[in-house]
């Protein structure tokens, strides 16, 4: 055998073999991120997996088992989840990101100048949810600009959810103190159609429905939403809007069960769960933050809160913090308490098709608390934490039509992945704990803070 011939194959198999770990390590192929070790939820309804590995490579989610199954690639950046939850992004299926928990909207609106820093404020509200833990919400109800947030989020240029936007509301009863760009007024189902396929055309992703409206106008904005592949939400609470709104075929029921009525008769409960309508209650805004926070009104002004924010936000809040129990937005809560325990049982025992939504940032229900604090009240009102935590994001990721993409941890969905320190099983306010929060393969936040503020 020639001996220069044997080096000069072998100096060409170690060239060959330097440079298909040049690209195998290079940029081409994104540097897999290993979480390994926590208790793995996936966003099924099943017991939890522990000593887990989940791998994401790019924004997608590659594997997700126990240590046994799952191979950890060499070069993979390891994340340590022991002694932490490893779970889903939660979603927010009902949100306003023009909202950061003001104590009166009429006197919000005037202080922010109607709308004129509305894109100053969305951003806050949009980190205050991301750092709590939400990768996906519903925004349901901003002026169209809305949507230049969501294309900033989208971009990466700042952090916030993944977003889904109604922008203006289409209703028969104008709501006053709210400026008009929120609100689409209308008075015919002809009209009603007719704004709705203006919104669609703007580049909403949702309708949402509010007021005053007939079983006309939710036939005909449902029959355009449908058209174009839109869903179609609606603000209800009284028994003959529900039931007009189930007869137009309306998406989503929003509000319903929470508390501001008497219990709902059995046939509609039957119907609504038989239906599978999707049932968003957003229970815990009034009913279970007030209380809260006569408690401990604490909550109220923190460090996190004024950090958020510029300096005259933060002054102006704790003003309207003053006395809250005097708001009238809190008016009729004693009456809702005490219907409270009854409503959200009546949903939950027919076992109707529920999802989870905040309606923060209502007066007091912060965009950095209202998720944890929703998915408690449904605990306290006898849903398990397995099945509010599998609410918060599998069922929100079907409601929201992206089930094949999002909602659980498994290969092939996009990796929106939630670290928390402790077990939100044993104790559902355990959500509250954020540790690390990664939203399409990137980390955005890590020891609770956000990565780039
Ligand atoms: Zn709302």
């Amino acid at each position: 055998m020639n001996p220069f011939s044997w080096q000069f194959k072998s100096c060409l198999i170690f060239v060959v073999l330097i440079f298909t770990a040049a690209v195998a390590g290079g940029d081409n192929q994104p540097k897999t991120i290993a979480i390994v070790g926590g208790m793995l939820l996936d966003g099924y309804e099943t017991p939890a997996i522990h000593h887990s590995v989940v791998l994401i490579q790019g924004n997608k989610i590659t594997a997700a088992g126990s240590k046994h199954e799952v191979s950890i690639p060499k070069d993979a950046q390891i994340i340590d989840a022991r002694g932490k939850t490893v779970l889903p992004g939660l979603i927010d299926l009902h949100m306003h990101l023009d909202l950061i928990g003001h104590g009166d909207y009429d006197q919000y609106y005037r202080f922010i100048g109607g709308t004129k820093r509305l894109d100053e404020i969305m951003p806050i509200a949009a980190k205050q949810m991301l750092r709590a833990g939400v990768t996906s919400a519903v925004d349901l109800g901003s002026p169209l600009s809305i949507l230049d947030t969501k294309a900033r989020i989208e971009a990466g240029q700042i952090p916030g959810p993944r977003l889904t936007v109604s922008g203006p509301w289409i209703t028969r009863i104008k709501l006053d103190g709210v400026p008009d760009e929120y609100q689409l007024v209308v008075n015919s189902p002809k009209q009603a159609a007719k704004q709705a396929k203006y919104l669609i055309d703007q580049g909403v992703d949702v309708i949402k429905l509010w007021l005053g409206l007939t079983l006309q106008d939710y036939q005909a904005v449902v029959k355009v939403a449908h058209e174009r592949g839109v869903k179609v939400h609606a603000h209800l609470y009284k028994v003959d809007a529900i039931e007009k709104a189930l007869n137009a075929g309306v998406d989503v029921l929003q509000h319903v069960g929470s508390a501001k009525m008497p219990p709902y008769p059995d046939e509609l409960i039957r119907r609504i769960a038989e239906s599978r309508t999707p049932v968003i209650q957003t229970i815990a805004h009034r009913i279970w933050v007030y209380p809260a926070t006569l408690n401990n009104p604490g909550r109220l002004d923190t460090p996190q809160m004024q950090g958020d924010m510029p300096e005259d936000l933060y002054q102006e809040l704790q003003r309207s913090f003053k006395q809250f129990h005097r708001l009238s937005y809190f008016h009729d809560t004693p009456d809702e308490i005490r219907h409270a325990q009854i409503n959200a049982k009546q949903f939950i025992q027919a076992n109707a098709y529920i999802g989870v939504g905040t309606d923060a940032a209502s007066p007091l229900n912060f965009h950095n608390d209202a998720i944890w604090r929703e998915m408690s009240a449904l605990v306290d009102s006898g849903m398990s934490p397995s099945r509010v935590i599998t609410a918060a994001t599998k069922t929100n990721a079907e409601i929201l039509g992206q089930g094949r993409m999002l909602g659980t941890l498994e290969p092939g969905k996009l990796a929106d992945v939630l670290i928390v320190d402790g077990d939100p099983l044993f104790d559902i306010n355990m959500l509250k704990y954020v540790d690390m929060v990664i939203k399409d393969g990137k980390i955005w936040v890590s020891d609770g803070e956000l990565v780039e503020k």
